[in-house]
């Protein structure tokens, strides 16, 4: 049975629930009709027989009969016996020879030479002590019940019916089930051929093969950005780590060929280090985020006084005070992981500055609205285009690609972004070309749910 397709289950289950219905309609019709047949052949019988009763006397002990009186009429045969029960007028059918004892106004089923016959009698007194036995007899129809008609023609009839209804339905389940196996089909074509710019033909309509198709298309299209973005990945990561190889590699060879004095030496060791330093850097922003990414790393959020943390990190950090402004940071607690938090704060402190114009300067705010604890760091300088808002979140990106030995790798604004999330939080970005940008932390007020 599980091996069976969806279309035969159906065609199967629907056959047998009609088979049973009309089994159910044929016994009733059968009930009904039996009753209804044996109510009118006893009527027959009752009518026929009073209306010769009147048509019967005895007079001085001899038998007359009207001229009304009728032997033979509606199927009804009448026959009239004495008191002693010998039969003095009438004919009795050939094939009724059963000895059936009289009983007055009684309608009884007798089987007698292998056929029916219903039965009824009435007595006619006469005199004080006389009387006469008139007898009806009509004969039963074969069954009595007069449906064998009926059973033949549900008998011919029924296994048509369902043959038909099998081979409508399964050709409907067919024709209803057809985007399915399309969809099925095409879905294998893409997973065989890894196309993933290929998408399933939606059925008109809104139905559920409508939505499952437009759903699978859904899908295919993420699968699609996501591998998309896992290439780019690691296109940009691979190029990102070839930079500093390269410097490397050409500061050694230049060492080997011309670096003679040990100051030449020097120098160069110094700026291998830089570049060790930077993929350092590199692998490491790499692996926390790919870390939160996959909830490796989780969050250890703790009840901590941002302003505290702020103070904490403005102070350690190697930004020139007078241009780094917090004025009056009120304490405001929120659960945060202190390091991750540290983070996220040098980044956006750093970009600040990076960014911003020659004196230009850093303000750090802090404030609750509603529900939400608000961090923003904002400065005045070069800003953003508005086509490139979106784009600063994602991993490598970098506005201008002109960059600088000191220059990042592209990877803060990302790290940034993922840290406001693992606190169940999100980042808004506000910036003016040549104004100045804000990034903002939205941060839930409220304890994390365990
Ligand atoms: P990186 O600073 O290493 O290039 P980020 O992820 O921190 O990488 O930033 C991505 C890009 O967003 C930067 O290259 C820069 O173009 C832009 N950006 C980030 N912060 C600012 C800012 N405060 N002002 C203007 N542009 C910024």
């Amino acid at each position: 049975m599980k091996k069976l397709s969806a279309k035969v289950k159906i065609t199967i289950w629907y056959l047998l629930l009609m088979g049973l219905m009309a089994g159910l309609m044929l016994a009733f019709l059968l009930l009904i009709s039996g009753s209804v047949y044996q109510q009118n052949a006893m009527s027959q019988l009752d009518q026929t027989l009073r209306s010769n009763l009147t048509q019967v006397s005895l007079t001085d002990g001899s038998l007359t009969l009207a001229e009304e009186f009728q032997f033979y009429q509606n199927g009804v045969y009448t026959l009239v016996y004495s008191q002693n029960e010998a039969l003095l007028a009438g004919q009795v059918p050939v094939a009724f020879t059963a000895q059936e004892p009289f009983q007055n106004g009684l309608t009884r089923l007798v089987e007698s030479g292998g056929s029916q016959y219903y039965v009824l009698d009435f007595w006619v007194p006469s005199g004080w002590d006389g009387g006469l036995w008139v007898r009806g007899l009509l004969e039963a129809p074969e069954g009595a019940q007069g449906s064998s008609g009926l059973l033949w023609a549900a008998a011919l009839s029924l296994p048509l019916f369902l043959l038909l209804a099998a081979v409508g339905g399964y050709w409907i389940a067919r024709r209803a089930f057809r985007p399915l196996d399309h969809i099925t089909a095409t879905a294998d074509a893409i997973s065989q051929a890894s196309d993933l710019s290929a998408r399933v033909e939606v059925p008109s309509g809104s139905n559920e093969f409508a939505r499952l198709a437009a759903t699978f298309n859904q899908m295919f299209a993420r699968l699609e950005r996501s591998f998309e973005a896992e290439t780019q990945f690691t296109a940009d990561a691979s190029h990102e780590l070839r930079t500093p190889v390269a410097v490397i590699k050409s500061a050694c060879e230049y060492a080997e060929t011309y670096g003679e004095t040990p100051e030449e030496q020097r120098e160069t060791l110094a700026m291998i280090h830089r570049q060790a330093d930077k993929m350092s850097q590199l692998i490491d922003q790499l692996l926390r985020i790919t870390r939160l990414d996959q909830g490796t790393e989780a969050a250890r959020r703790e009840e901590t006084d941002l302003a505290e943390l702020v103070r904490q990190v403005c102070d350690e950090g190697p930004w020139p005070a007078d241009r780094l402004v917090r004025n009056d940071l009120q304490p405001l607690a929120a659960w945060v992981d202190r390091t991750l938090m540290t983070r996220l704060l040098q980044n956006l402190i750093d970009n600040g500055f990076k960014y911003g114009r020659p004196q230009g300067k850093v303000w750090i705010t802090l404030g609750q609205e509603g529900e939400e604890v608000l961090l923003t760091v904002a400065d005045d300088g070069i800003g953003i285009p508005p086509d490139q808002q979106e784009k600063v979140w994602q991993r490598f990106y970098q506005a201008d690609p002109a960059r600088g030995e000191h220059s990042g790798a592209g990877l803060g604004l990302a790290m940034v972004q993922k840290i406001a999330q693992v606190h169940g939080g999100f980042m808004v970005l506000e910036s003016t070309p040549g104004r100045g940008s804000s990034f903002t932390l939205h941060l839930p007020a409220h304890p994390p749910t365990p």
